[in-house]
């Protein structure tokens, strides 16, 4: 009979099992094998980690910041030496390109990390003279803070929530997406490599049920969640139960807007960027993309030679370009968008539909990199998430139009805008209801810019010193030099 590696939770500085008894297996999406056996937290779990959080917040908040930050950079520094042999898990649990992994997994998470290990000793209050008195303001960390986390960047989401809520001195109790559960804990052990006191980074494994024990429980003061709208509201509604702060990365539906005088090569590089970077599985993705008509044909066409040369397959091999999708569930809703796409009258340029052909293909959750032509703003190919390698382009006729309909969503997550037109590049970015907008590229997202979403695709932001505002609160300080002046 094959054995299967355990994964245990991580708690007070140590591996531990779970006291719920309770498996799940985590499975390579390329291949279908079973990868490993997870034990999955129930409250009694979530209660034993909050608990070990509280104390070790007790240690770490007494630290000081440059303490704090020279743990941190230990731990930066382990992530990057052990680079490749992280990245290959995160493939295997993911069905992520190996090339893409290597380059922007685990590295992002270690300037994530360094970047906050950095700011850690800087973070001060600030003093107010009032005359007779005077006043400061105290930067104090919030206590337990929870993050959870979604399955298309697991190691790196894990570093984005737990830098920043170690070096402001908080405590954390982590929870990876049940589909990605193996690199979290490595991240852990990293943690406690590099000297992190215990209990002040936890892991607890499972599924939505534990995300609603830490999202409900009473001692935790934030929670900080990257996924699904739905369940941003879901979290934001228990969170609400004891008024903690909320940090939330939800879902988008990006436009992209190409201009008639963009630079074309430009345009099309980041058009295929913006839709099949990880199988099109990236929050951010500019999966609108509206092209001047001017331009359109020779936009399209350039798009279909292009996204037919992609390689898509092994998730191991250097080569490929286009990975597995996580789960058979998910290729299934993607296929079903694809289906509904070709149904309301959408043209299927290249792509458009399962990747088979070879054993690998056959095997695995494979999915074409699509692009439809002719949408319409009230397809569901273009309203909704999708969260797959599927393009949708649009075609407009001038600028007050297609900021109109790039702006007509309920998500506000990310937007992207070609032109060489300086004026217009940032009149149009203005204009745009999105947390991001990068023009002339996309979906650059370096540790020094914030990252977050408007409308219903967020709230707060995530990296730079934003991060520090939502991971830390003030205190105010008054002080009396005089006699107190009392009116009896
Ligand atoms: P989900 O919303 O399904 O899950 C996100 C996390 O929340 C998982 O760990 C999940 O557990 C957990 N969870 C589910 N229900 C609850 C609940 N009621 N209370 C607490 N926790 C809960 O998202 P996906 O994992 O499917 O990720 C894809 C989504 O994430 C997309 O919408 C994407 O746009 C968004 N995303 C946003 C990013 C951003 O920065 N804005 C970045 C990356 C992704 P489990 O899945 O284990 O059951």
């Amino acid at each position: 009979m094959t054995t299967f590696p355990i994964v245990q939770l991580f708690i007070g500085g140590a591996l531990v099992d779970a006291s719920s008894g309770e498996i799940f297996e985590t499975r390579n999406p390329a291949t279908g094998d079973h990868l490993a056996q997870v034990q999955h937290a129930n409250v009694a779990d979530v209660d034993r980690a909050v608990e070990s959080a509280t104390k070790g917040f007790q240690v770490w908040s007494a630290m000081t910041g440059a303490e704090r930050g020279r743990i941190l950079n230990r731990a930066a520094a382990i992530l990057r030496e052990r680079n490749d042999e992280l990245a290959r898990m995160e493939v295997l649990d993911t069905g992520k390109p190996i090339s893409e992994a290597i380059a922007v997994d685990v590295l992002s998470g270690a300037d994530c990390i360094e970047y906050f290990a950095g700011m850690a000793a800087t973070l001060h209050g600030e003093h107010f003279d009032l005359g007779g008195s005077f006043a400061y303001t105290r930067r104090e960390p919030l206590g337990v803070c929870a993050g959870i986390g979604a399955w298309n960047y697991p190691l790196q989401i894990a570093c984005w929530k737990s830098a920043p809520a170690l070096a402001c001195g908080n405590a954390m109790v982590f929870k990876p997406a049940e589909l990605t559960p193996l690199t979290a804990i490595k991240l852990a052990e990293i943690y406690r490599e590099a000297g992190l006191p215990d209990g002040v980074f936890n892991v607890v494994q499972g599924d939505a049920r534990t995300g609603e024990a830490l999202t409900a429980h009473p001692d935790v003061a934030k929670v900080s969640l990257t996924g699904e709208v739905g369940t941003g509201k879901r979290v934001m509604a228990a969170a609400a139960s004891t008024l903690k702060h909320v940090t939330l990365e939800l879902g988008g539906k990006s436009p992209l807007v190409v201009f008639e005088d963009a630079n074309l090569t430009n345009a099309v590089s980041a058009a295929l960027l913006a839709n099949f970077y990880t199988q099109g599985e990236v929050c951010s993705n500019g999966t609108r993309v509206f092209v001047h008509r001017s331009i359109h044909d020779e936009f399209v066409e350039a798009l279909r030679v292009r996204t037919d040369a992609l390689i898509i397959g092994d998730p191991l091999d250097p080569a490929t370009h286009v990975g597995a999708l996580i789960s058979q569930a998910h290729m299934a809703k993607v296929l079903a968008y694809i289906d509904a796409g070709i149904a309301a009258g959408a043209v299927v340029v290249s792509g458009g539909g399962r990747a088979s052909g070879n054993a690998i293909l056959d095997a695995g959750c494979f999915v074409r990199p699509t692009i439809f032509d002719a949408c319409t703003d009230d397809m569901a190919i273009v309203q909704e998430e999708i969260f797959g390698p599927v393009m949708t382009v649009l075609v407009f006729d001038d600028e007050t139009e297609v900021v109109a309909r790039a702006n007509d969503t309920r998500f506000g997550l990310a937007a992207g805008v070609f032109t060489q037109n300086l004026s217009r590049g940032h009149r149009v970015a203005a204009q745009l209801e999105a947390g991001i907008v990068w023009i002339n590229n996309y979906n650059l997202t370096p540790i020094e810019v914030p990252f977050g979403g408007v409308k219903q695709s967020g709230i707060g932001r995530e990296n730079s010193h934003a991060a520090i505002e939502h991971y830390t609160q003030r205190k105010t300080v008054y002080v009396e030099l005089g006699d107190v002046d009392a009116p009896y």
